[in-house]
């Protein structure tokens, strides 16, 4: 976090920031360090996920093989038996337990049933206790082999640890992520080991206390007390609120200063003229601009010929017409003098970006040539990573003399070499696939620094747009253009022969009228993982959860496809990620022309690629996708006037959660439902880009999906507060959590944006 004074040394009066092998053997450490601990600060963010009621006792009817669980329950009785056959010769201790309706054995090895002494003295039928370890499966029945367990009654050590038992008993059992070794009432006790002695102040407070008053919340420290120790289970609803807030209002605040920041930088302001590129460009124009188009054009110019640079997103369902107004913008900046970047996020992309720009812009883009218009004209450039050399250095030639008003680029726009002299306005396309810092890289190319547009066809969620894009202005280009044909889409069962081979020949009759149908896979050949995450299980599956059959893949796919009897004589490309670029190209060239009307891709095709007799799209293994990943590939269809469809294969049974998912797909068209669907169905770090759970990403308690509220309350009140204290000076507690929690790359996700 740049500006906000780094968490000053010293400061740290409790010694959180010191390891925890100060607390624990080594051994206990760095079991810790798996859990991702390894400061006590980091052991007071390791908060319980669920807290047993007093008196209440886990279920046990739902445990899974695999899992490692902790339960509270109840000793029914022990039994212990020799093992006579066999060389071991050795003893078990069955220990049955119980949540007053489903068992549960625990079982014990040992040399000689006195080996048990210490189990069944602690086992006794009646005593209850936190269990801990592995489910596995031996003759149909669900045990724990050798748990860790703790039982909720004093041991042999006199009064005052029975009250203390006693005390205990009353509250909530927090129950922690554990790991083997580990158990969670151990947690529990280091936890509390650095909790208890803390005072408030030992902890910066981040809310100011007018929000905390206004939204009913507890202290820092309160809080966490209230959720690793509650004494009932409002304390826990109570905590957990205000630890959501102290999230959400970290993330906001970081934001705020974030725009605040890049809206103190002056930009080069480009006043629309009267006879530009700009004029001329709408005056050719063969359709008339959608309302959207207007407003947001309107919007865009506006903040262009204004001093503070634009940081806008603009969101756009697929063929809503972004390129265009794209295209609006970057012209006024080439009017006033500037210079403008187009950055794609693939090879392809980037191609057909400057294709479509260069068809769209006519004549005008074609300064220096002998076809050149009378009136203005500018030069549309292309820098990607794969031209030759002697390409590369004219088009940098050119874009530091300034005669290219328009680059088109991908990530190789971003490299040092690359001067863009006059840039003032920077387009990213499909801005999740470039990170801030990147974004930032551009900024310091030119003059001053440059407008930014994002755009994006993927729908997203209003909370991790406030989350994610919160730095952002947005706005959305609501209807399409107006003669666009509608998709159908219908979902076929893998398993129903007649149904597939239906597939194949609704294919070939679209090939028959002239169309193209793409065959998306979710992964390139038998050998390669999917390239589709598998979505859809909250939480991913446990690890030994069955694995799925591999799912198609684009060798087999096509080579099946090369057999297929209702597409004889016809040709099939493929297309995917690790195909040279020249070779992209040509498949996509092809593919375009009808050469190879069928293509047979992975997901590259997701984004903007933009074929418009493309008329069919079948999804295979489409389970394999995520929902709004579904609807951008469906987006590659219905682009031209052919009525077009979509296919959506796959072999899960009907009935699960899965495919019910795939009939809400099949059921709207509307990318914003299906986001949020897609979002309640997903885990935040796979929304935020990050693999990793909370804590790469500052989130530990806050859902995306769930917490709209509390997310929309801290955007408010943390913009309120930047734009009155802007340094933070007057909230040293909130700058002291922003540089300790979000501190480290901890606010990486807000680069990932
Ligand atoms: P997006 O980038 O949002 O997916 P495009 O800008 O590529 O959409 O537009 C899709 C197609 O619609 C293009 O062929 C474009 O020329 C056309 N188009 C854009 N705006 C309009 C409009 N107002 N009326 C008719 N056609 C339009
Ligand atoms: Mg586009």
């Amino acid at each position: 976090m740049t500006g906000v004074a780094a968490h000053r040394a010293g400061e740290d009066p409790a010694g959180l920031d010191s390891p925890v092998s100060r607390l624990v053997r080594k051994a206990a450490a760095d079991k810790f360090a798996r859990l991702g601990v390894r400061t006590q600060r980091d052991l007071l963010r390791h908060y319980p996920f669920r807290w047993v009621a007093p008196g209440r006792l886990s279920s046990l009817a739902d445990l899974r093989p695999g899992e490692q669980v902790t339960v509270v329950a109840e000793v029914v009785g022990a039994e212990t038996r020799v093992s006579r056959a066999g060389g071991r010769g050795g003893s078990r201790l069955v220990v049955t337990i119980t949540d007053g309706s489903a068992f549960l054995t625990l079982v014990f090895f040992g040399s000689s049933p006195r080996s048990f002494g210490m189990h069944t003295r602690r086992l006794r039928a009646g005593v209850r206790g936190q269990f801990t370890g592995e489910v596995s499966v031996f003759r149909d029945e669900l045990q724990l082999t050798h748990p860790d367990y703790q039982t909720f009654e004093a041991g042999e050590d006199g009064a005052e640890a029975e009250a203390l038992a006693a005390e205990e008993a009353l509250r909530p059992t927090p129950i922690y992520p554990a790991t083997r070794g580990l158990p969670s009432w151990v947690i529990a006790a280091t936890v509390r080991s650095v909790l208890d002695p803390l005072r408030p102040g030992d902890l910066p407070e981040p809310l100011p206390a007018g929000y905390r008053a206004e939204h009913g919340l507890l202290g820092s420290l309160e809080a966490l007390r209230a959720i690793h120790h509650p004494a009932d289970e409002r304390e826990v609803a109570a905590g957990a609120l205000t630890l959501r807030h102290e999230e959400a209002f970290l993330v906001q605040t970081a934001l705020a200063r974030r725009r605040a920041e890049a809206a103190g930088d002056g930009a080069e302001p480009n006043a629309a003229i009267d006879a530009g590129l700009l004029a001329a460009f709408d005056a050719a124009l063969p359709f008339t601009l959608t309302r959207g188009q207007s407003e947001v054009g309107a919007a865009i110019a506006e903040e262009l010929s204004g001093t503070v640079p634009m940081q806008r997103l603009l969101h756009g369902e697929v063929g809503s017409g972004k390129t265009v107004v794209a295209a609006r913008a970057m012209l006024q900046v080439v009017d006033a003098g500037g210079q403008a970047a187009l950055l794609a996020p693939t090879e392809v992309l980037a191609q057909q970006h400057h294709r479509a720009l260069s068809a769209l812009l006519g004549p005008l883009a074609r300064a220096g040539r002998l076809d050149a218009p009378d009136g203005p004209a500018t030069r549309v450039g292309l820098l990607t990573g794969s031209q030759p050399a002697a390409t590369r250095r004219d088009e940098l030639a050119r874009l530091a003399s300034g005669e290219t008003g328009i680059v088109v680029g991908t990530h190789a726009l971003l490299t040092d070499t690359v001067q863009i002299p006059f840039l003032r306005l920077v387009v990213v396309d499909e801005q999740h696939k470039f990170g801030v810092e990147q974004r930032d890289a551009l900024r310091m190319r030119g003059e001053a620094v440059p407008h930014q547009l994002i755009m994006t066809a993927t729908p997203i969620p209003r909370t991790v747009a406030m989350t994610v894009f919160g730095d952002l202005e947005t706005s959305v280009l609501g209807e399409l253009p107006a003669g666009r044909s509608p998709i159908a889409t219908t979902l076929v069962p893998a398993a129903n022969a007649r149904w597939m081979a239906r597939v194949w020949e609704r294919v070939r009759e679209e090939v028959d009228a002239g169309g193209r149908a793409y065959v998306v896979v979710p992964r390139i050949d038998a050998g390669d993982s999917d390239d589709a995450p598998a979505q859809g299980a909250t939480g991913g599956a446990p690890d030994d959860a069955p694995r799925p059959l591999p799912s198609a893949s684009v060798e087999e796919t096509s080579a099946l496809l090369a057999a297929e009897q209702a597409l004889a004589g016809v040709r099939v490309g493929v297309l995917h990620g690790r195909m040279a670029a020249d070779e992209k190209d040509a498949a996509m060239a092809a593919f375009a022309s009808g050469e190879t009307p069928v293509l047979v891709a992975t997901t590259v095709v997701e984004v903007g690629v933009d074929v418009s007799e493309a008329s069919i799209i079948v999804v295979l293994d489409a389970d394999r996708f995520g929902l709004s990943q579904l609807h951008q590939l469906r987006g590659r269809v219905g682009r031209g006037s052919r009525p077009s469809i979509c296919l959506v294969v796959s072999g899960v049974e009907p009935g699960t959660p899965a495919w019910e998912r795939l009939e809400v797909f099949a059921s709207t068209s509307d990318g914003f439902a299906l986001a949020e669907a897609d979002l309640s169905m997903r885990r935040e770090g796979d929304v935020l880009g990050t693999a990793q759970s909370g804590r790469t990403s500052g989130l530990r308690l806050l859902r995306l999906a769930r917490d709209a509220d509390v997310i929309a309350a801290a955007r408010t009140a943390a913009r309120e507060l930047v734009s009155g204290d802007p340094d933070l000076e007057r909230h040293p507690g909130l700058a002291d959590a922003i540089a300790i929690e979000l501190a480290d790359g901890e606010d990486e996700f807000l680069d990932k944006s």
